[in-house]
């Protein structure tokens, strides 16, 4: 299947879904992980209208970006080290994996005077040991102490589910995101409207699009996965 029939299937579950639950389904916004691809694929993700690309290292970010700049919003989805942060500060539009105040501090340092950063604050709900992010009773102190990073606006909530054989297990943990993202937008902080959910992969986004989902960033099931990568 090429991307663009994948990217239509999808479509047209979020559809389906949506209409079920109630909601838009323009609220959602897919964002093709690439980073199992080649920049040709990536490519043709932009050509079949996705113009949400991610990636979770700084190096293919950089590949990727390099070829496509203009042509996609860029976001940036893995665990970034404070040394890579000079590498993607210029690239990207959205960063989905805030979880400590010395990254912070470096993005803050290193934006351009003026620009903001759109970023997600990562929670690890499940608490499995393997995930990066927060612990939800920490996500508000750590909001709170952002103010101080001017050119940081906390948009929303990001976590990563357990991968369980099924989807169905995963409800609680994107449930428990939602409520978390309430209470931090309830809060009407200036820097952190925290609107958006980033949450929901390839094998449960549908599961995360009932309970809430903004952003859901799909790879495999979008783009596939090249066997040289
Ligand atoms: C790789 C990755 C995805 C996409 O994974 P798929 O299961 O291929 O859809 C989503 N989010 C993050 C943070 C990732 O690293």
């Amino acid at each position: 299947m090429s991307v663009k029939q994948n990217g239509e299937a999808i479509q047209a579950e979020i559809d389906k879904l949506c209409a079920r639950c109630g909601r838009d389904p323009n609220e959602i916004n897919i964002v093709a992980v690439t980073k199992y691809v080649s920049v040709q694929t990536a490519q043709e993700a932009l050509s079949a209208g996705f113009v949400h690309i991610g990636e979770n290292r700084a190096e293919g970010l950089g590949e990727k970006w390099d070829s496509l700049q203009g042509e996609a919003v860029w976001h940036f989805i893995g665990s970034l080290q404070s040394k890579k942060v000079k590498k993607v500060i210029d690239k990207i539009d959205y960063l989905h994996s805030l979880d400590r105040i010395s990254l912070a501090k470096e993005l803050d340092k290193r934006l351009e005077h003026g620009k903001q950063l759109k970023c997600f604050v990562q929670v690890n709900v499940s608490g499995e040991e393997s995930k990066a992010g927060l612990a939800p009773a920490e996500v508000i102190p750590f909001i709170r102490e952002l103010e101080a990073y001017q050119s940081l606006q906390v948009v929303g909530l990001m976590t990563m589910a357990p991968f369980v054989e099924e989807p169905e297990e995963t409800r609680a943990v994107f449930r428990r995101l939602r409520l978390l993202k309430e209470e931090v937008s309830a809060l009407n902080l200036p820097h952190a409207p925290c609107q958006e959910l980033s949450m929901g992969m390839s094998n449960d986004y549908q599961v995360a699009i009932e309970e809430g989902a903004t952003f859901i960033r799909i790879g495999s099931a979008l783009v596939g996965r090249e066997a040289d990568r």
